[in-house]
């Protein structure tokens, strides 16, 4: 894929979804947005996919090396449970090969938190010594789990486990190309989102917002979107955008209405 610095480089695709309803009070099945989004991205090239849900007090996630198909498999012979927040990925792998294991969803704080990452974590090395003299195990060989617990160990000690502050302080500390999608069993309402030298947009339905690296991960829902600026936090809920700086100052993307056909 060329540019390794990551500096602009298309990345692959990431949905977020989050809902006021489950699909007995006619809402949208989180698992089925976020894999019709998968699906919608496939077209940028992919190695690995991965989905992560909350459903009673737990993540729970699937992912696998190879085509939208194995994971789907794996779905099949070991479902997930209904939800109304999920995240989905499909990965490009720049670190440690594709493979299961180093498929996005990477979990920390204890399972409780979920984390994917489109990009390149310029400074991963030091932030890995880091975490590692703090006692984090890690489990796979990618960059973007060292966000993942950075991410987890910020939420605990200087966020007041506050998910947006984490992302707003995690953010300020990671070098490279990010679009950032976290989950935490501590807040089952929220996806939270970060951007840096990667795209991401949200998506604005009713009663049900989405989150894509672009809209195709959530054309079949809404054309109503928001694109991030560079240097950006968004906390979706079902009914409330919330758009902030890495600073934790108010901020805000460009709104738009999509206009071309899927
Ligand atoms: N650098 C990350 C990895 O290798 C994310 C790659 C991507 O953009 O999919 O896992």
């Amino acid at each position: 894929r060329g540019n390794r610095l990551g500096r602009v480089s298309p990345m692959c695709g990431i949905v977020g979804f989050v809902s006021s309803s489950t699909p007995e009070s006619a809402g949208h099945s989180a698992l089925d947005v976020v894999m019709a989004g998968l699906t919608r991205l496939e077209y940028r090239g992919y190695d690995s996919a991965g989905v992560a849900v909350i459903a009673d007090d737990e993540v729970e996630y699937r992912k696998k090396a190879g085509k939208l198909s194995n994971l789907i498999g794996e779905l099949e012979a070991d479902p997930l449970p209904e939800s109304t927040i999920g995240i989905g990925h499909t990965r490009w792998a720049t670190h440690g090969g594709p493979t299961d294991r180093n498929a996005h969803p990477h979990v920390a704080d204890e399972g409780r938190l979920a984390l994917i990452h489109n990009g390149i974590i310029e400074n991963y090395a030091e932030l890995r010594e880091e975490l590692l003299a703090k006692g984090v195990e890690f489990l796979s060989e990618t960059d973007t789990e060292v966000a993942a617990h950075l991410l987890a160990d910020v939420y605990r000690h200087a966020a007041g486990q506050d998910l947006t502050r984490a992302m707003q302080l995690a953010s300020q500390r990671l070098e490279g190309a990010f679009t950032l999608l976290a989950v935490h069993v501590d807040h089952p309402d929220r996806v939270v989102a970060s951007r840096r030298n990667s795209p991401l947009v949200v998506g604005l339905g009713e009663g049900e917002n989405f989150l894509g690296s672009d809209v195709s991960g959530f054309i079949d829902f809404t054309r109503e979107a928001i694109e991030l600026e560079q240097d950006q936090v968004v906390t979706i809920t079902a009914d409330a955008v919330e758009i902030s700086d890495f600073r934790g100052g108010p901020a805000e993307g460009k709104r738009f209405t999509v206009d071309w056909d899927a």
